[in-house]
């Protein structure tokens, strides 16, 4: 990867370069702003990182790629997801039928694509390296950042310095931007780990992806090209590294009895990842100078793949609140943009943490009754009423309200 020699002074900073970083940086060049983003990654390419995520993209985030000009580089590697299963493996009474949700009862468009993460994120830093107003600064890590009221400056710990008018916090949940404009957070743990890994199946997933309710935590198994499906696997931390030991075999083996052999016999695991799951909120999505988006904003446990999804339409949205102010000849820092930002993203934010938080913990909490036959009549009335149907997968795929014009297929 080759580097311009940055410019000291430039329109916004971003500070971290996963995807959320990168497709607002991308997202914010199209506007014609000068952008300058940060990560200690740039200069390795992501394969070499052996990340195992795959990362199911929900419709919208796929136009954002799409408008933005990376899902060309990177749809090759998607797969379609036109019906999603939620199975109740809790063995818990009353029984919660299987919900069915399928795409074509919304339309011609499939619900989202799977991808690998790294293919993703390779994607995205490629096309950033193509626009000529991004630059792609590799450095060990933002040390420092002033939110000033004229502009900010970052520094790095190389002690190279940069003045900007907008910094985006993009650098994932232990975020320094967020400190550094002092935005605490509300954070909290789970006593699960999820595994994630893909592997080879011998029946065809039928681009169908399956997410299992168990006492543990889901277990989510989402379609891939040719006979290969990602999973999430969230286990109790003592399992999980149980599983984490296995040898392939075993764990194949394990999975297959684990998803009552719906993919028929199960070979080649590829290497599998263990992330320690958590929860984290920020108390204000921007502030001084700086917005934050991704993983900085919000971490959630991965149900319903709603994390990246939401962080994508946080990098949509302050590309185009800060578009609009370019347009007007305004700062793209102003307290206007900044309190603009922490308004529209509030409500998606705080509804999407609650609910996928409530779901885990409903599935964790199998002593409270209640929980169970609200679970129950939930997916009886879903399956009865066609509307309610349409309206839950409308909501899941995409909130009904602010959606960035990036986000809408053109
Ligand atoms: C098992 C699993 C499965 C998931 N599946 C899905 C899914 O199907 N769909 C979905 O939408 N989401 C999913 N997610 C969530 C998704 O992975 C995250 O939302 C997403 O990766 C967060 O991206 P990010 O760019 O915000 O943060 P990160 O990927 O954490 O990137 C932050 C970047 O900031 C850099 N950085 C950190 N500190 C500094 C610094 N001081 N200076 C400069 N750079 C810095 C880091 O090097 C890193 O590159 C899943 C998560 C897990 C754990």
């Amino acid at each position: 990867m080759s580097h311009r020699s940055p410019a000291h002074s430039c329109d916004i900073a971003i500070v971290g370069g996963g995807a959320a970083g990168l497709t607002a940086a991308c997202a914010m060049a199209r506007e014609g702003l000068e952008v300058i983003c940060f990560d200690k990654s740039f200069g390795f390419d992501g394969e070499k990182k052996g990340d195992t995520r795959t990362i199911a993209l929900l419709q919208n985030s796929v136009y954002l790629l799409q408008n933005i000009g990376v899902w060309k580089k990177c749809e090759q590697y998607a797969q379609p997801l036109d019906v999603m299963r939620v199975v109740d493996d809790t063995g818990r009474f009353p029984p919660v039928a299987e919900a069915r949700f399928e795409a074509r009862e919304l339309g011609s468009d499939p619900f989202g694509y799977n991808i690998p993460n790294d293919r993703l994120v390779s994607a995205l830093a490629q096309h950033a390296e193509e626009m000529p107003n991004i630059t792609l600064l590799p450095t060990q890590g933002v040390a420092s950042i002033d939110n000033l009221a004229s502009r900010a400056t970052v520094r790095t710990v190389e002690g190279q310095s940069f003045t900007v008018s907008l910094v985006v916090g993009a650098d994932g949940a232990g975020s320094m931007a967020r400190r550094e404009a002092g935005i605490t957070t509300t954070d909290w743990k789970y006593n699960q780990t999820a595994i994630a890994c893909w592997f080879s199946h011998s029946l065809p997933h039928k681009n169908i992806s399956t997410e299992f309710h168990r006492t543990s935590g889901p277990l989510v198994v989402v379609p891939m090209q040719g006979d290969q499906c990602g999973l999430v696997r969230v286990e109790t931390p003592e399992n999980a590294e149980r599983l984490m030991s296995l040898d392939e075999k075993s764990f194949a083996g394990e999975l297959q009895t684990a998803i009552h052999g719906s993919l028929g016999t199960i070979s080649k695991v590829s290497k599998r990842s263990a992330f320690p799951l958590s929860g984290l909120v920020a108390n204000s999505f921007a502030k001084g100078r700086t917005v934050l988006i991704g993983h900085a904003a919000h971490v959630l446990p991965p149900i319903g793949a709603q994390g990246l999804n939401l962080g994508l339409r946080d990098a949509a949205m302050i590309a185009d609140i800060v578009a609009k102010a370019d347009m007007r000849a305004q700062d793209p820092g102003s307290m206007q943009v900044i309190n603009e930002y922490n308004r529209l993203r509030r409500t998606d934010i705080l509804s999407r943490t609650f609910t996928v938080d409530f779901l885990n913990r409903s599935l964790l909490h199998g002593w409270f009754p209640p929980l169970q036959v609200t679970r129950a009549l939930g997916v009886q009335l879903l399956k009865w009423i066609p509307p309610l149907r349409k309206t839950v997968m409308r909501e899941g795929i995409a909130p009904g309200s602010h959606l960035p014009p990036l986000m809408h297929a053109r």
